[in-house]
C-alpha cells in the first residue's frame, strides 16, 4: 500500500513537471509570437593585421617579433536594436556583438577596451559582447608600458581606435532584418588532456590528443538577412583552442576558426560578415595542434587552412539549411560579475591561495536566439552543462568574452591535474557557481 501511494506520488511530480515543463514552452513561443518588436541590426568589418612585427601571444616559448602575414586578421561586429515602440521601453535596448581574432583581451586590455567602447556608445554593460577567437598566431595586446613591447603597445591603442570605428559603421547601417539559427557538428576539435604513463608506469594529463574525452561538436549557426533576402551575416559558435599553430611559427594567422571564417565569406560573398566565435573549448584543440609552420609541400593542404575549411564548409551547410527566419524577438541583456572562490593550497600543488577572482558573466537574446559570453577560458563540459540546461534551443556559449580571467576547469578534473587545472587561479566549486548563474541568467532574460 504504501509502496504504490511513493508510485503514486513520484507518477504526480513527473507530471507536474512535464506539464510545468509544457506550460513554460507554450508561454515562451507565444511570447516571441506576440512580441511586437521588429529587430535592426547593422554589420561592419574592419582589417586589424598588425602593419609592423609584434610580439605574438599564447606561448610562453616564443621569444622574437611575428615576420610575415599569412591571413588577415579581422574585427567584426553586428549591432542588434530594437525599434521604438510606445509603451516598451524594451526597444531602446541595443547589443553590440564584436568578434576580434585575436587571442583575447589579457592583462588589463578587457576592462580598458570595454571601458572606452561602452563610454564613447553609451552602452550598459550587458549590451557588449567583446569576445576574441583565441588565435594564437596573432599580436598579443598590451597596455604595461614598462614590460610591453612599443609595438604591441601602438597597436593596442591603434585597435581601440579601430573598434570604434567599426561599431560607428555598423551602428550607422542598421536597418529592419530577417534572423534565424541551425544547428550542424564537426569534428575540428579534440579533446587534448592526454593521459600519459612515464617509465615507472607513474601517470599524469599531459596536453595531446585523448580520443576518449567528451568534445562539443555543435556547431551554432545565425543567419541575418535584409528584408529583400539579400545575406547579411553568418555567425557561428564551435568549441576549439585556434591553435593548429604552436610556437615555433611567426607568421600572423587567424588559424583554424580565423581562416573558417575568411572561407565562409569567400563563399557567402565579401559583403556578408561570418563573425566566429570561440565556444567551450578550454581543453580543446583542433585535430592538427601546435605545428611548426603552414606546410609548403607540393600537393600538401596546410592543416589550419584543412581544417578551417572544413568548419567553414559546415557553417555554409547549416545555413542554407536555415528555411526558418523570423522579424520580430525582443532583446534582452544581463551583467554579472561574480567574485569566484580562488584554488587553496590543499586542492592541488601551489605554495600559497589564491585569492577570489573576479568573472563577469554576460547573457542576452534576440528573439529566441541566446548568447552567453564568459570572461575566461571555460573548458568544455560547462558549455554543454550550460547549453543542457538552457531554455533557448540556440544558445552560443562564447569563451573569452569581456575579460580573461584564466581557465575555468568542472570540479571532477581537479584530481586528475593537468595544465589547465595547474593554471587555474579558480577553487573546484567555481565551475558550478557558473553552470547556475549562466542558466538563471538565461531563465531570466
Ligand atoms: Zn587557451
Amino acid at each position: 500500500m504504501k509502496k504504490v501511494s511513493v508510485f503514486s506520488l513520484k507518477r504526480i511530480i513527473v507530471i507536474a513537471t512535464v506539464l510545468t515543463i509544457g506550460l513554460f514552452f507554450v508561454a515562451s513561443s507565444v511570447q516571441s509570437k506576440e512580441g511586437r518588436s521588429v529587430v535592426r541590426a547593422g554589420t561592419a568589418r574592419i582589417d586589424i593585421t598588425p602593419k609592423k612585427p609584434v610580439r605574438m601571444a599564447g606561448y610562453g616559448s616564443r621569444k622574437g617579433l611575428s615576420t610575415g602575414v599569412h591571413d588577415p586578421l579581422s574585427a567584426r561586429v553586428v549591432v542588434f536594436g530594437g525599434t521604438p515602440l510606445r509603451g516598451n521601453p524594451n526597444n531602446s535596448k541595443r547589443l553590440v556583438l564584436v568578434s576580434t581574432d585575436l587571442i583575447g583581451f589579457y592583462d588589463g586590455t578587457a576592462e580598458n577596451t570595454r571601458k572606452v567602447i561602452l563610454d564613447e556608445f553609451q552602452l550598459e554593460p550587458s549590451e557588449l559582447f567583446l569576445s576574441a577567437i583565441h588565435t594564437h598566431a596573432g599580436p598579443s595586446l598590451t597596455i604595461n608600458k614598462e614590460k610591453g613591447h612599443p609595438n604591441n603597445l601602438e597597436y593596442t591603442e591603434r585597435l581601440k581606435v579601430k573598434l570604434i570605428e567599426v561599431i560607428r559603421k555598423a551602428s550607422s547601417n542598421m536597418g529592419p532584418i530577417y534572423i534565424g539559427a541551425g544547428i550542424g557538428y564537426s569534428p575540428v576539435g579534440m579533446n587534448r588532456r592526454e593521459l600519459r604513463f612515464d617509465s615507472s608506469g607513474n601517470s599524469s594529463i599531459r596536453l595531446g590528443c585523448n580520443p576518449y574525452g567528451p568534445t562539443d561538436k555543435e556547431v551554432l549557426v545565425v543567419k541575418m538577412a535584409k528584408p529583400d533576402g539579400k545575406t547579411m551575416a553568418a555567425l557561428f559558435d564551435y568549441a576549439s583552442h585556434a591553435t593548429c599553430l604552436g610556437g615555433k611559427n611567426y607568421t600572423i594567422s587567424g588559424d583554424v576558426l580565423g581562416l573558417a571564417e575568411q572561407f565562409v565569406e569567400k563563399i557567402l560573398g565579401e559583403d556578408v560578415i561570418a563573425a566566429a566565435f570561440a565556444g567551450a573549448s578550454g581543453n580543446i584543440d583542433p585535430w592538427f595542434r601546435v605545428l611548426p609552420a603552414f606546410n609548403t609541400e607540393p600537393g600538401w593542404i596546410p592543416e589550419p587552412v584543412l581544417l578551417g575549411t572544413m568548419l567553414g564548409e559546415e557553417v555554409v551547410h547549416v545555413f542554407r539549411d536555415i528555411g526558418k527566419v523570423s522579424g520580430g524577438g525582443e532583446i534582452a541583456t544581463a551583467f554579472v560579475t561574480l567574485e569566484l572562490p580562488g584554488k587553496q593550497r590543499n586542492e592541488t600543488t601551489i605554495e600559497k591561495d589564491y585569492p577570489p577572482t573576479p568573472l563577469n558573466i554576460t547573457a542576452a537574446r534576440v528573439g529566441d536566439i541566446a548568447f552567453v559570453g564568459i570572461g575566461c577560458e571555460v573548458l568544455t563540459e560547462i558549455g554543454m552543462a550550460i547549453k543542457a540546461a538552457s531554455p533557448y534551443k540556440h544558445t552560443f556559449v562564447i569563451s573569452h568574452c569581456n575579460g580573461a580571467a584564466g581557465y575555468l576547469p568542472p570540479e571532477h578534473l581537479y584530481v586528475e591535474g593537468g595544465y589547465e587545472i595547474r593554471s587555474s587561479p579558480f577553487a573546484p566549486q567555481a565551475a558550478d557557481i557558473v553552470v547556475k548563474q549562466a542558466v538563471k541568467m538565461l531563465h531570466e532574460l
